[in-house]
C-alpha cells in the first residue's frame, strides 16, 4: 500500500534549504512533516541575521542562476518568483594587473551555445585566440558525450584536464581560478573536473544558463519563511532550537526515534514517526551515526566527504564605491565573489553608501584567524579593486564589519569524491539523506539541496510505510534515561 494518501509522518532534522524543500515537497504529497532544526534561526547555509542597526548580514553571498530549473520552480510555487531580481546577462572579472578596470562576458540573447560561444568570442582581455580555439576543442567531448564523460572525469582536478586537453596555464589562472573557487571555494588544481565541466556543460546547453540573479532581501525571511509558511498551513510544522542528540533505534536497526537535546536543563524529548529524514550536512551526520550503522559500506562511504572552509564579509562605507549592480568575480588570491549589496539587493539598497558582501576563498589558513586580521586583508585587496577610493587623500571610510566564518560548508569537491556523495535512499527502509552533497546532478548549491529535498520527498513515497501511526507523536522523557541510552 502506498503511503502518500495516508497523512504518514516524518521528522527531518535540519532546516537548510535541503530539509524544507523536503517538507514541502511531502505536504504536497499528502504526508506531515515536522523539521527540526538545532539553531534559532532557519536557512542553514543560507541563514542571515541583523545586527544592533538593523542591517542585514548572512553566512554567504549568494547568486541564483538560471541553470536553476528546481529552485525557480520552488519560487513559482510559493509565489514568490518575483523576488529574484535578475541582473543583465554577462560575466564580470575583475583584472588584477589593470587595479579598477574589468572585463566582461556579454552573453547576447541569441539560442545556447551560440550566446556563450560569442561571449567567449568577443572577449579578448583574458583569452588569446588560440586559447579560445584550443579551449573549445577541448570542451568538444564534454559537449558530445554529455553527463557520462563529466561524471567520468572526477578523477582529475580541473587543472589536470585542462592540461590533458592541452589547453594552457593561463586559461587555468585568468578565467577558470575565480570560477573554480566561486562554485567549490577551492583552487582548479584541487577542483574535481566534474565540477566545472557541469556547470559548463548548464551553461551551454540553456540559453538562460549562466544569467545571474539576486535574492531581494536576507534569505531567511525572503526565501525560507515562505516554505516554513506553506509547510505549516498545510499541516506540517518546523521548530528551531531542536538539536538532534540521537538517531534511536529498534532491535532490527531501523530508527526508532530521534531523540532532541532539552534545552536549558529540560528535559530530553523523544519524537516518533513513520519516517525519518537527516538533512543536516555530512559532518553532523557522521558524528552522529548510530553504531551498528558505522559497519555498513552505505554509511562509510561517508568519511570520503567533509566540509570545506569559507568565510563571508560584510563591509560597510561611507560613501558609494561604484554603481555596479551585479556580481563580480574579483580574481583575487585572497578573495572570490563579491557584490556592492546596495545596488544588487532591494531590501539592502542604499543610495550613498556602498556594502561590499565578499567571499573569501580558499579560507583554510584563514579560518582561524581574528576578524580584525581578515578585514585588514580585504582591505588591502580592496585597493587592486577600487584604486580610486582606497589610494590617495580622500579615501573611503570604513564604518563597519561583520565577518562570519563557516569551517565546514558544502562538501570539499576534490577529484574522486562523487563516488562517496550517497542516494537520498539508505539501506534503513524508515530513513533517508538529504542535503546538497547527496547525488544529484547540481553539486553542492541551493539547487543541489532545492533537488535533494525533493528527490528525498519522492523516495519517501515510493517507500512502504514501516508503521501503522499517522501522526507525530512526540514523547518526553528525563535526562538520566536518555544518558543510559547514549
Ligand atoms: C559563503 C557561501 C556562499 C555560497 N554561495 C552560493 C551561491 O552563490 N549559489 C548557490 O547556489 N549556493 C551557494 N552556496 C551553497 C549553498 O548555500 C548550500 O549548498 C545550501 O544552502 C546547502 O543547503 P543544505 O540544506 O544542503 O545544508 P545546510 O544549509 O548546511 O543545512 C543543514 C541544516 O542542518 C542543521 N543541523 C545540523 N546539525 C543538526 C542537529 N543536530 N539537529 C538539527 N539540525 C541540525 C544546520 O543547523 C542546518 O540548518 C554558498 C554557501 C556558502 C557557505
Amino acid at each position: 500500500m502506498r503511503v502518500a494518501n495516508t497523512k504518514c509522518s516524518v521528522a527531518i532534522a535540519g532546516a537548510g534549504l535541503a530539509g524544507l524543500s523536503c517538507a514541502k515537497y511531502l505536504v504536497d504529497a499528502g504526508y506531515t512533516p515536522i523539521v527540526l532544526e538545532r539553531r534559532d534561526v532557519l536557512g542553514g547555509l543560507v541563514a542571515a541575521w541583523k545586527d544592533a542597526d538593523g542591517d542585514w548580514y548572512e553566512t554567504g553571498l549568494h547568486a541564483f542562476f538560471g541553470a536553476y530549473p528546481n529552485m525557480l520552480q520552488l519560487l513559482k510555487e510559493l509565489g514568490i518568483e518575483d523576488r529574484l531580481q535578475w541582473k543583465e546577462h554577462t560575466l564580470i572579472f575583475n583584472q588584477p594587473d589593470k587595479p579598477g578596470t574589468l572585463s566582461r562576458f556579454d552573453v547576447p540573447d541569441i539560442p545556447s551555445p551560440f550566446n556563450i560561444i560569442a561571449s567567449i568570442l568577443r572577449n579578448n582581455d583574458m583569452l588569446t585566440w588560440e586559447q579560445k580555439i584550443r579551449f573549445a576543442i577541448g570542451l568538444f567531448p564534454a559537449i558530445v558525450r554529455g553527463q557520462k564523460y563529466v561524471e567520468e572525469m572526477d578523477k582529475y582536478s580541473f587543472a589536470e584536464w585542462l592540461e590533458r586537453q592541452g589547453i594552457g596555464e593561463r586559461v587555468a589562472s585568468d578565467v577558470f581560478i575565480a570560477a573554480s573557487k566561486a562554485l567549490t571555494f577551492i583552487n582548479p588544481d584541487e577542483v574535481s573536473s566534474t565540477i566545472l565541466l557541469t556547470a559548463l556543460n548548464r551553461f551551454l546547453q540553456e540559453r538562460y544558463g549562466s544569467k545571474i540573479a539576486f535574492l531581494d532581501g536576507s534569505p531567511t525571511e525572503r526565501l525560507c519563511q515562505p516554505i516554513v509558511d506553506y509547510i505549516t498551513e498545510r499541516g506540517g510544522q518546523v521548530r528551531l532550537n531542536a538539536s538532534l542528540k540521537e538517531i534511536l533505534l529498534n532491535p532490527d536497526g531501523t530508527v526508532k526515534g530521534f531523540l532532541l537535546r532539552g534545552a536549558n536543563g529540560e528535559a530530553d524529548e523523544e519524537i516518533t514517526a513513520d519516517f525519518y529524514v537527516s538533512a543536516m550536512s555530512v559532518d553532523p551526520l557522521k558524528v552522529m551515526l548510530p553504531e551498528p550503522w558505522k559497519q555498513m559500506e552505505f554509511f562509510q562511504k561517508l568519511e570520503g566527504l567533509e566540509g570545506v572552509p569559507v568565510i563571508n564579509l560584510h563591509l560597510w562605507f561611507d560613501r558609494k564605491l561604484t554603481e555596479i549592480d551585479h556580481l563580480l568575480f574579483s580574481r583575487s588570491p585572497l578573495l572570490s565573489v563579491y557584490a556592492d549589496m546596495s545596488n544588487t539587493c532591494r531590501e539592502y539598497a542604499n543610495p550613498d553608501r556602498s556594502m561590499l558582501e565578499l567571499v573569501l576563498a580558499p579560507a583554510k589558513d584563514w579560518i582561524s584567524k581574528s576578524d580584525e586580521e581578515i578585514v585588514g586583508a580585504t582591505m588591502a585587496e580592496l585597493e587592486k579593486l577600487f584604486p580610486d577610493h582606497f589610494t590617495g587623500d580622500n579615501q573611503a571610510k570604513l564604518l563597519k564589519f561583520q565577518v562570519v566564518k563557516t569551517p565546514r560548508s558544502v562538501y570539499t569537491a576534490t577529484p574522486g569524491r562523487q563516488q562517496y556523495r550517497p542516494p537520498q535512499k539508505t539501506p534503513i527502509p524508515n530513513f533517508f539523506l538529504s542535503g546538497s552533497y547527496t547525488m544529484q546532478r547540481y553539486l553542492g548549491s541551493m539547487e543541489g539541496a532545492v533537488l535533494s529535498g525533493k528527490l528525498t520527498a519522492q523516495a519517501i513515497s515510493e517507500a512502504l510505510p514501516v508503521a501503522n501511526s499517522s501522526n507525530l507523536q512526540t514523547l518526553t522523557r528525563p535526562p538520566a534515561t536518555n544518558a543510559a541510552t547514549a
